[in-house]
């Protein structure tokens, strides 16, 4: 791969083959690089310490559409970064179990579920407690969740909201850094934590995913094993 002069950024991909007969053959594509530049003005849905699970298809997890870009995020506790006291099984081991989440921007809720229970062992994805659709498909249920329009194209999911805490529905205008509900542990998680990503779409599950930033956090990229501290306000 090589960049190409006349194109401002790309990468020059060239492939070969060679076929069952023996015959070669060869191709030159340019690939241009684009970048994204976000409209919304974020704060990550938590103040506070805390660590990156997973940042996006690179780092693992999340190689559906909409979540390519996503981030999962367990709370620390204050005084040593610590993830967990005890032995985990409980989920109050964890010390951003029932942390408050906020709304990252201004916007209008288009979606809210909050029927879905916790999964009763802290480092456990049982999927007896996944809805009943996602257990057809073995995993990805993102429980207690809501999805804020920005009104510009930018559209926030947050999931796995704390049973019974979720605090707004589908109508609603929330202002950045309001409380929404509590981190949790419900739908498909492996420990409390929060599913963050920011999408193209209402429709999590048909949406493109966005690259995402955010102004309360001095890293540009929260990858995995990135610990971090988000300051309250913007
Ligand atoms: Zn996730």
């Amino acid at each position: 791969m090589a960049l190409e002069d006349d194109v401002l950024a790309g990468v020059q991909v060239h492939v070969e083959a060679t076929d069952a007969g023996g015959v070669r053959g060869w191709s030159d594509i340019v690939l241009p690089l684009e970048t994204y530049v976000q409209k919304t003005a974020l704060v990550f849905p938590f103040a506070g310490k805390g660590i990156v699970l997973q940042g996006g298809a690179t780092n693992g997890g999340h190689r559906n559409r909409s979540g390519a870009f996503a981030l999962d995020a367990m709370g620390l506790d204050d005084a040593a970064w610590g993830v967990q006291r005890g032995d985990g099984k409980a989920n109050t081991d964890y010390p951003g179990f029932g942390r408050t989440l906020i709304a990252p921007a201004d916007g209008v809720v288009v979606h809210a579920r909050s029927d879905r229970p916790d999964q009763p062992v802290g480092d456990a994805s049982n999927p007896d407690y996944f809805a009943e659709e996602f257990k057809a498909q073995g995993g990805g249920d993102p429980g207690n969740h809501v999805v804020i329009d920005h009104g510009n194209g930018e559209f926030s999911m947050i999931a796995h909201f704390m049973a019974g805490s979720l605090r707004v529905k589908a109508g609603a205008r929330v202002r950045q850094g309001e409380a929404l509900g509590k981190l949790g542990h419900s739908g498909d998680t492996n420990a409390p934590h929060v599913h963050y990503q920011l999408q193209a779409g209402p429709d999590w599950q048909n949406a493109d995913a966005l690259p995402v930033h955010f102004s309360n956090v001095d890293q540009a990229f929260l990858d995995r094993g990135t610990y971090f501290e988000a300051r309250a306000g913007a």
